[in-house]
């Protein structure tokens, strides 16, 4: 799913990595009112980049 794999952090060498994934969802909704009346639930990932707690944070890859 996250094309490109990074192993560690290149600003404090942190090996454990988090990823920030921005997701897209499938719902329909009443023209009318708004209302949700049903959920798809997740379709894909949008976007996504690599984080450290250091506060580095990786280059957003659009999917
Ligand atoms: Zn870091």
């Amino acid at each position: 799913m996250h094309g490109m794999y990074q192993d560690k952090c290149p600003k404090c060498g942190n090996d454990n990595l988090k990823i920030y994934e921005q997701i897209a969802i499938g719902r329909i909704v009443s023209a009318r009112t708004g209302k949700v009346l049903e959920n798809k639930g997740i379709m894909e990932v949008t976007c996504w980049n690599y984080l450290c707690k250091c506060g580095w944070a990786g280059e957003i890859h659009a999917q």
